[in-house]
């Protein structure tokens, strides 16, 4: 048997490519979900005897991992990648950030007490742990692994986004405290991705696509004339990218206490869609303002994460590809489940 590695929040967009990866490579994984049925429904579609889940309604609960840790007391590493991720609540810092803080501080403590074999903690942090929401459009600054999002926690408690950004924050600074304040045997590692993009590993429900993908499923509707878009900007990240970089802080040292910043660049919601027009123009989509999406980007601040690219020996996946691949996935779903209403 491998070893062994345990995942919060496994039924998410990103951990469910994290757990697919980690069994190809030959761990155990056991996955936390929120209830039985969605933990059977991932269970059936991972089809790994190696993957195994525990149900943790909600994480922010004291004492949530406590039986779950003393039950696979074996696990080697863990990974913290559930956390709440939506635009949409009326009482953000109750629905953001509460949640994400106290659940960080819940899985470190459990491990902690424990998890005796474990080597390292990996938390699925965010680039809005490095910037705000409003420093991220400001080209005039300049961030890179050593910067941090230091917002205080009172602005996030009318805006979705802003608290968003702080929850991500001060989770991420959770670890760095107790890393500092209990010096544990496990090592640490943060991954801060910009946007995340990409196909779903296993599902692909195009009504339940996730937050960051949905920009794209959004952007397949619209086919008449007066329909528009929010043109968004940011830095973006192949889902692959993120995954791979989960793996790759369980195996290789030199990631040892790291900030990985996972970004291959800007993107704008234009330009995703220029090319998803080049290639898909059957799909006779609005055209927007073709060619205009490095003039939207220009507003953006600089990335510097050099660093985190020297340290990863691989190659990011483009924004073209991603977008491709993504389009190619939601219009496979259509197309069978066209096929199987004519049945
Ligand atoms: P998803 O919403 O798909 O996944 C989040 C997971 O966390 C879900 O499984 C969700 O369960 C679980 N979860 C949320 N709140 C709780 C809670 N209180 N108790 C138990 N489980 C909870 O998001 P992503 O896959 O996109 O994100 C995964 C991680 O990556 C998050 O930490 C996010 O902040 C981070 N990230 C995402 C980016 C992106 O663009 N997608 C960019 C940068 C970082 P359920 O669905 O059942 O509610």
């Amino acid at each position: 048997m491998g070893e062994k590695v345990f995942i919060s929040g496994a039924s998410g967009f990103i951990a469910q490519h994290i757990v697919k990866l980690l069994l190809e490579t030959g761990y155990t994984v056991i996955g936390t979900v929120r209830t039985k049925e969605k933990g059977e429904k991932l269970k059936n579609l991972i089809n790994f005897k190696e993957f195994n889940y525990v149900i943790i309604p909600d994480i922010s609960v004291p004492g949530s991992f406590d039986d779950a840790f003393k039950k696979h007391n074996d696990i080697d590493y863990v990974i913290h990648s559930a956390s709440p991720f939506t635009y949409t609540t009326s009482n953000p810092d109750k629905d953001l950030i509460e949640p994400a803080l106290k659940g960080c501080k819940e899985i470190l403590n459990s491990s902690y007490k424990n998890l005796k074999n474990l080597k390292r903690f990996i938390i699925t942090s965010s680039d809005a742990a490095i910037y705000s929401n409003f420093d991220e459009k400001n080209n005039k600054l300049k961030f890179d692994e050593n910067s941090w999002n230091l917002t205080p926690r009172e602005l996030g408690s009318n805006d979705p986004v802003t608290a968003y950004y702080i929850s991500k924050s001060l989770a991420e600074l959770e670890t760095v405290n107790f890393r500092k304040t209990q010096n544990p045997n496990f090592k640490f590692i943060s991954i801060n991705p910009s946007y995340v993009f990409g196909p779903q590993a296993y599902l692909c429900d195009p009504n339940q696509i996730n937050e960051s993908n949905q920009l794209i499923s959004e952007l397949l509707k619209k086919t008449q004339p007066k329909d528009n878009f929010d043109n968004e900007i940011g830095g973006f990240i192949d889902v692959i990218d993120v995954a791979k970089t989960h793996v790759f802080a369980i195996q290789n040292n030199d990631v040892i206490n790291q900030r990985l910043f996972l970004n291959n660049g800007h993107f704008s919601t234009q330009m995703i869609l220029d090319i998803i027009n080049l290639n898909f123009p059957k799909l006779n989509l609005i055209k927007g303002k073709p060619g205009t999406g490095q003039e939207d980007i220009k507003q953006l601040a600089q990335v510097d994460n050099n660093k985190t690219k020297s340290l990863l020996p691989w190659t990011f996946t483009s924004l073209n590809q991603t977008v491709i691949d993504v389009v190619n996935q939601i219009l496979d779903v259509q197309n069978k489940n066209d096929d199987n209403s004519k049945l």
